[in-house]
């Protein structure tokens, strides 16, 4: 990986986390992409060798620095490494100290998120248009039906907001289904 010579120039030439060494490799804070150096971060060869590491913390001192860095993908990156050291005193004192934008922080935490999955009572993983089949009966809200066990819904739809929950019909009607209560067919 080779640098922008943009980028390099956007601090002198120097690493952006640590500041005391050359940059030579440009870094994309995912999950944006590397068309804009607005999105990177000029990192020396210590610096981009740590960076997955979560024992470095006598190197990452370096970011009580660069975390008052102008830009906003300096200030991500830093703060989504300060995460592996919470735990330590100067890291959780340093996240206590700083005051970052809204968006800068989302950005920061956005690849520490677990992705949304849904998944039947076995584990196995949901997606929109599969077949499942009741585990357990259930009462239909709103409705004089109850749906027994065994009943197969086709076509599900997953929704968006709620890991737990898919929708189905059953009797022509679309209901809510807690995917605990579903085995995939
Ligand atoms: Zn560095």
């Amino acid at each position: 990986m080779s640098i922008s010579k943009e980028l390099k120039q956007r601090n002198q030439e120097q690493c952006e986390l640590c500041n005391s060494e050359i940059a030579s490799h440009e870094y994309t804070v995912t999950p944006k992409n590397d068309d804009s150096i607005d999105n990177q971060v000029a990192l020396c060869d210590n610096c981009l060798s740590k960076i997955d590491d979560k024992d470095a913390s006598f190197h990452w001192r370096c970011l009580e620095g660069s975390i008052w860095s102008p830009e906003p993908s300096v200030q991500a990156l830093s703060y989504r490494i300060l995460q592996n050291y919470k735990e330590e005193d100067w890291s959780s004192n340093l996240i206590g100290t700083i005051d970052l934008d809204e968006n800068v922080i989302q950005w920061a935490l956005s690849a520490l998120e677990i992705p949304d999955i849904h998944k039947d009572a076995f584990g196995n993983i949901l997606e929109n248009g599969d077949n499942v089949v009741l585990t357990q009966a259930l009462n239909v809200k709103g409705t004089n039906f109850t749906a027994s066990k065994g009943t197969v819904v086709k076509r599900i739809k997953l929704v968006n907001d709620n890991v737990e929950q898919i929708e189905g019909k059953i009797n022509e009607q679309t209901i809510v289904i807690l995917c605990k209560f579903v085995k995939k067919l």
